[in-house]
């Protein structure tokens, strides 16, 4: 199976009411997991680098070694996406595509919106001629993002409107209220907003920021148009857990694996769970016919 762009992947998941997973890289091990989890699952799959983590993973050219070639060995069957996560320029993206990566977020949402504008319909003239998929942010997901530390800003439904129109990207993050990392009490979401920009745009909507959001709200953004959802702490924090459990039961350990594996079986968990509140478990088989 070789990697696809995220564009089919999204209109069906759309179309069906479900939404594709987004899983953010921070080394082999999540690679592995994560493709573990889908398989298992059946379920179409996002695989993300985060670009500011890149130099961390080894590279766009390593990225995407890793992730093709994994997807070889594991024989894995379920249509798979790599993934830029907020790209942080224009070039980056263009490395990105140049490097394999099969869809890329050019994160143009600092910046006002005339030049959110033009630097995504650069990306997505550039990345579409390769048929890799495009998606762009308006507003300010809160917490850490792209390396900066903001606060929430609602997304105007006018201006995803226009950056729609004008740059034909395949999928869009409107931040309403979001936040990467964890949530300092219960998640607020735009959901009268998000409905309003659902309708407006007609295109998949991503939620960025999805660790800690309760399952009902989940739901509801689900059913409002998103189906792209993005996880990356709650993964972070399962490995996290099961490292350090058995760090602290054996103190005296140090042979990798035995430290790192338990890691590695609390990420596909944790992916194997939001696969399944995300409704699309069971969902690769469809997804590979009507994409094909
Ligand atoms: P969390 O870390 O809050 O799950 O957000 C992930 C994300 O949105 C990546 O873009």
């Amino acid at each position: 199976m070789s990697l696809r762009s995220m564009t089919g992947m999204l209109k069906v998941a759309k179309a069906n009411h479900y939404a594709v997973g987004q899983f953010n890289l921070n080394g082999l091990q999540w690679a592995q997991a994560i493709l573990a989890a889908a398989e298992e699952e059946q379920a179409p799959i996002i695989i993300a680098a985060s670009d500011r983590l890149v130099p961390f993973l080894g590279g766009y050219h390593v990225i995407t070694a890793m992730v093709r070639e994994l997807v070889q060995e594991m024989k894995i069957t379920v249509p798979v996406a790599l993934h830029l996560d907020h790209g942080k320029s224009v070039d980056n993206c263009k490395r990105a595509v140049d490097a394999g990566f099969t869809s890329v977020m050019i994160d143009g949402s600092h910046y006002p919106i005339a030049d959110n504008i033009k630097m995504t319909a650069e990306v997505a003239a550039y990345a579409h001629a390769y048929g890799v998929s495009v998606e762009a942010e308006v507003g300010t997901v809160g917490g850490m993002e792209d390396g900066l530390i903001g606060g929430i800003c609602y997304a105007d439904p006018q201006e995803c409107l226009a950056l729609v129109t004008e740059t034909k990207v395949d999928a869009l993050a409107a931040a309403l209220g979001s936040v990467h990392g964890e949530y300092q009490g219960e998640p607020v979401l735009g959901f009268k907003e998000m409905e309003e920009i659902s309708q407006l745009v007609g295109i998949p909507l991503v939620l960025h920021g999805a660790s800690g959001i309760p399952l009902e709200q989940l739901k509801r953004t689900i059913e409002l148009g998103h189906a792209k959802v993005n996880i990356n702490t709650e993964c972070v924090q399962a490995w996290a857990a099961a490292v350090r459990n058995v760090l602290r039961a054996e103190p005296e350990l140090y042979n990798p694996s035995a430290i790192l594996t338990p890691g590695t079986l609390a990420i596909k968990e944790t992916v194997r769970q939001k696969i399944r509140e995300f409704a699309s478990s069971g969902m690769a088989k469809e997804c590979l016919e009507t994409t094909a």
